[in-house]
């Protein structure tokens, strides 16, 4: 793996992303995705193999890939780990990109899972068929943050009445990937910064718990961050 410049260039990547969906989502129909396919090639180069660079680039063109999260957590704040504290620049830019890589690979099998189950939106409340159109559905007073799915696993007590794949299990348990700061089940709408659970109606018994209070909480933290970057 080639990765000196890798956290500058999935940054910029994701910067470009954001603005191409944002247009999408405007209905512009002259998008020119020029500087999307050059940010794309950059970030790619970091990997050596071509089945890895071949699934990035499946991955990182799905509209609901995580990527603020993937940014914020495992890129930007992945020294705050205490374990990884002391690495230098570069081990950590390592880690992520590997990270970025193991994210993709479980995000794609996911997504593969989820066009044999999610029939008529039975497991995700959705379609997922990627149209902008396509709107997350709206729960009570959510503002589809994604904090409370800021979890590096969980008892994988899957509810309602469609079966789980076997390895959803472990996904939920965090046995999936080291260093996880958020569910693999956690998506982004189109790099807005809005997040949903692709497995809404089936989620484990722990998600339903989650209560009013908790949500408050972490919204003053994320009012907190907002501040923060304001000043
Ligand atoms: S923390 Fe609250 S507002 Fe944010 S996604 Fe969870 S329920 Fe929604
Ligand atoms: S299963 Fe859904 S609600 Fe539960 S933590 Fe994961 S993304 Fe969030």
């Amino acid at each position: 793996m080639l990765t000196t410049n890798f956290k500058q260039l999935f940054f910029d990547f994701c910067q470009i992303n954001r603005s191409c969906r944002e247009q999408e989502i405007q209905g512009k129909s002259d998008l020119d995705l020029g500087a999307w396919y050059a940010g794309l090639d950059s970030l790619i180069r970091c990997y050596r193999l071509q089945g890895e660079r071949q699934l990035l680039i499946e991955v990182l063109s799905d509209p609901y890939f995580p990527f603020s999260k993937l940014q914020k957590l495992n890129v930007k704040e992945l020294g705050k780990e205490p374990k990884l504290s002391d690495l230098s620049e570069e081990s950590l830019a390592n880690i992520a990109a590997e990270h970025l890589l193991e994210w993709a690979k479980i995000f794609q099998a996911i997504r593969l899972d989820l066009r044999k189950l999610n029939k008529d939106g039975q497991v995700s409340n959705m379609s997922l068929k990627g149209f902008p159109g396509e709107t997350i559905p709206q729960t009570n007073r959510c503002s589809n943050c994604g904090c409370c799915c800021e979890i590096r696993g969980g008892p994988p007590e899957f509810t309602g009445t469609i079966e789980p794949p076997r390895e959803w299990l472990r996904y939920f348990r965090g046995d999936g990937l080291g260093y996880q700061r958020f569910c693999p089940f956690l998506f982004e709408y189109f790099a807005t910064g809005k997040f949903f659970c692709s497995i809404y109606l089936i989620k484990p018994k722990c998600c339903w718990e989650f209560d009013r209070e908790e949500c408050d909480f972490l919204q003053e933290d994320v009012a907190r961050e907002e501040a923060e970057r304001v000043h």
